[in-house]
């Protein structure tokens, strides 16, 4: 049993409880045993949160780990641009490099105060390995929780696609190797630590057929769907194109809305399609600092929580935006909202919610996952706010949101620490960046 007590809690609960100063409890069975005001009269473990505030530990809702090798390339351009720089490097993986990048980029979110993270991996080139494995190894070895997909390309510029021709796969062959992965690694169970989904990457480099076919294997499998939808203008234009409607007619065509489907960014949305993404309860990952690195634009964050939209965080791959702080992306959200929409389009409570229980709902894990309540798992992060970046910011929640990002005292995954003192617990630092700086190397053939 572990108590953390003499801490602000904000436990992001349905009523937004807080306690200026409480306690948690936590079980040995990884989860949490009480919540509440003044301190834990048991003379249990304890750890003094003196000086900082608890609160459930973040979930990334979308990334592509593998990036973190190809970091700082294609600085100036459009999304698909940017595409087209880099896809040639990326169908270089393989499962050395991807597992590189994954401990990186999973070892820098745990720091970041993230305790669950997805991955949306879809370049699967022929003679990498096996690059999906390499990934789940990373977060085993990080202690994270993890929810990669199996993603998938079938759409190259042979067929009007954007990838190259050698980077997609067959759309048997990427059905069947989903099913494959779904089988051999999902774990149902409501204490899972490894969860996958269902993937296929965008409307311009996936076909109609595999877009429609995974989602009834999803749905046949009893896991998720996610995919990008509606990031840019020039995909907009792409739809309007090959397939005479908007990116959300097209999703809803290929039998891709509901709330077994999360898409990444969302950003160009009218109202109809805001409408629609609301009534059949499907999830966005707003990513706003990859949207703002890549010039798309600024989602409509307050509209899509007005209509009911499940919202969660992403900091997205780390080759379009080289920040990948998941702490940082609170106030980046509540920036973004606020340009658009003023002052009043969300506050530092509403990002927070993003964060947590929002991420947690587009995983399907809101009832285990997301909030600080007797029962749920024990995933909680304690960020330290009484040095000179946070001292004076009386509201300790507009601390976190507002300030500078804060240090991770302490991030618990089912009650396991994962980061203790601003260190990873079962990954060194040094070791994880000079794998990765190889990594880099050589993909990009300089080493
Ligand atoms: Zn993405």
């Amino acid at each position: 049993m572990i108590v953390i007590e003499n801490v602000a809690i904000a436990t992001v609960d349905e009523a937004g409880t807080e306690y200026p100063n409480g306690h948690v409890v936590i079980g040995d069975d990884g989860r949490i045993a009480a919540v509440g005001n003044g301190k834990y009269p048991d003379k249990a473990d304890k750890v003094d949160g003196a000086g900082c505030l608890l609160t459930p530990g973040l979930i990334n809702t979308h990334h592509h780990l593998y990036q973190w090798a190809t970091r700082g390339l294609a600085l100036d351009e459009t999304l698909f641009g940017w595409l087209t720089t880099l896809y040639p490097i990326w169908g270089r993986l393989d499962a050395e490099i991807v597992g590189a990048a994954a401990g990186a980029g999973l070892g820098w979110l745990a720091l970041s105060g993230c305790t669950t993270s997805m991955d949306h991996h879809y370049v699967f080139p022929r003679d990498g390995g096996d690059v999906l494995e390499a990934e789940i190894r990373a977060a085993q070895r990080i202690g994270l929780r993890f929810h990669p997909t199996r993603g998938s390309m079938d759409l190259s510029r042979k067929d009007g696609g954007l990838p190259p021709d050698h980077l997609v796969e067959e759309t048997d062959e990427a059905l069947a190797a989903t099913e494959a992965a779904v089988d051999r690694w999902h774990d149902p169970s409501p204490d899972a630590m490894l969860q996958i989904a269902v993937a296929p990457c965008s409307p311009f480099s996936v076909t109609t057929r595999l877009m429609e076919e995974a989602a009834v294997l999803a749905r046949r499998k009893g896991v998720r769907l996610h995919t990008h939808l509606a990031e840019t203008d020039d995909e907009e234009e792409f739809c309007l194109k090959q397939f005479g409607c908007t990116p959300v007619e097209y999703a809803d065509r290929v039998g891709w809305l509901g709330d077994d489907v999360w898409l990444a960014h969302g950003v160009h949305l009218d109202d109809a399609a805001i409408a629609r993404l609301g009534a059949t309860g499907t999830g966005v990952a707003h990513c706003p600092s990859s949207n703002a690195r890549l010039g798309t634009g600024a989602a409509r964050v307050r509209e899509l929580l007005d209509h009911r939209v499940p919202v969660g965080l992403g900091v997205d791959g780390a080759a379009s935006q080289e920040v990948s702080h998941l702490g940082a992306e609170l106030r980046q959200a509540l920036y973004t909202a606020r340009q658009r929409g003023g002052p009043k389009a969300m506050n530092a409570r509403e990002a927070l919610r993003l964060g947590t229980i929002g991420g947690a709902r587009l995983l399907g894990r809101q009832d285990h996952l997301g909030s600080i309540e007797v029962g749920k798992l024990a995933d909680l992060v304690l960020w330290r706010l009484d040095g000179l970046g946070h001292e004076g910011i009386d509201d300790r929640v507009a601390a976190l949101v507002f300030g500078p990002p804060a240090r991770v005292e302490l991030a618990l995954v089912g009650g396991r620490p994962v980061v203790e003192r601003g260190e990873l617990v079962n990954a060194d630092e040094e070791t994880l960046t000079s794998e990765a700086r190889r990594a880099h190397r050589r993909l990009l053939k300089t080493a």
